[in-house]
């Protein structure tokens, strides 16, 4: 409807203050991975589902086949080889944490959950004190629930991070349909080695908003020796791209901050650049060139690396596995017992990119959002 021409001389005025009190805002965002708004998919589904989800959970419990670990147990009577049972998880840290990558921190922290116990034995673990030695609190699913109502309440965080989860799934399940009825309104981040079964991605699946999968080790020689279990990159194949599939790239709001998607996550070992350079073209080329990817280069020896070799100075050094160690070495794992070169990082980073991968967790060029 055209505008009364009496009318006209008020408007004109008014509209060019506000488009100079208003400018252009440069955020730099890509519209693909741009979200007006978020609801976290643990609300959307329907209280049936929600119902399904729960008698599976305590099915997968009384026969644990939830990794590729395929331990069998009924973990209502005894454990299998993460030593988690059934009704409670051990947890050993739940607070903001400032450790992560910006779009998942923010400014006020992932509201993270570091549970003990893992279904990996990295022998460079870089949090061996927690994944490997079950020192913590025991939480049921309903207690945990309550945990993510303080991350949210009080501590005010953008996420629930559930760190090493994968042996805990089931209670990580209840934990989160017991949450969404508490009031939780925050995007949930499943923060795994990939080292998961497809049987236990599918329960999660409508309840995790973010992926966060590392991508370890490419070859079976190298999984068998530096994280004790065979196939590990075939499984992280797998759950990788069984993850997209169920979530896509990674979105953002126009706050920058995450809220759906995968983000995978390489840390580069030192002397292993040739296996990094492998897994970010399979990432291009098999499960998508707008994948977000962190190429991380904070290795540092821990754990097992660096510690003196078993049996006196002058016995032969056999790691686990019965794996001979390098001829005159002093202490096992010296391969790796040193800091990643930045070199090496950088030529990681370069594969990636000239295999088609674009979106990095970095500091971005151009003064906006890396989104
Ligand atoms: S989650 Fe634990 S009990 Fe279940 S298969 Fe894996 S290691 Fe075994």
């Amino acid at each position: 409807m055209a505008l009364s021409s009496r009318f006209r001389p008020f408007l004109r005025p008014v509209f060019r203050v506000s488009l100079r009190a208003q400018p252009r805002r440069a955020l730099h965002l890509a519209p693909p991975w741009l979200l007006d708004d978020y609801v976290p998919r643990y609300h959307l589904i329907s209280s049936i589902d929600a119902a399904k989800k729960r008698s599976l959970a305590y099915a997968h419990l009384r026969e644990c086949n939830l990794c590729p670990r395929l331990c069998g147990v009924n973990r209502y009577e005894k454990t299998g080889v993460c030593l988690i049972g059934a009704e409670k998880v051990k947890v050993n840290t739940i607070a903001p944490h400032f450790g992560e990558e910006p779009c998942l921190q923010g400014h006020n922290g992932s509201g993270s959950v570091f549970f003990s116990g893992c279904n990996l034995r990295c022998v460079f673990c870089q949090n061996h004190d927690i994944a490997h030695q079950r020192n913590g609190f025991d939480l049921t699913p309903e207690e945990l629930a309550e945990w993510y109502m303080k991350l949210q309440e009080v501590g005010r965080c953008h996420n629930i991070n559930l760190v090493t989860p994968e042996h805990v799934v089931p209670q990580v399940v209840l934990s989160i349909l017991h949450a969404r009825e508490l009031g939780l309104r925050l995007p949930i981040v499943y923060n795994t080695s990939a080292f998961d079964s497809l049987e236990s991605l599918e329960l999660l699946d409508g309840l995790v908003d973010i992926y966060l999968p590392d991508f370890k080790v490419w070859s079976n020689a190298t999984s068998k020796r530096l994280l004790k279990a065979d196939n590990y990159a075939a499984t992280a194949m797998e759950s990788i791209k069984a993850m997209h599939a169920q979530v896509g790239d990674l979105c953002f709001t126009g706050d920058g901050i995450a809220k759906k998607g995968v983000l995978v996550r390489h840390l580069v070992m030192p002397g292993k650049e040739d296996e990094g350079k492998e897994i970010v073209r399979w990432l291009a080329e098999n499960v998508s060139k707008d994948m977000m990817v962190h190429i991380m280069e904070q290795y540092f020896p821990r754990a097992h690396v660096g510690k003196p070799r078993r049996g006196g100075k002058d016995a032969e050094v056999v790691e686990p596995g019965g794996v001979p160690a390098a001829e005159g070495a002093k202490v096992r794992y010296a391969d790796i017992n040193r800091p990643v070169d930045l070199k090496e990082v950088a030529s990681v980073t370069q594969a990636a990119r000239e295999a088609g991968l674009w979106r990095f967790v970095e500091a971005p060029k151009h003064g906006g959002f890396n989104i």
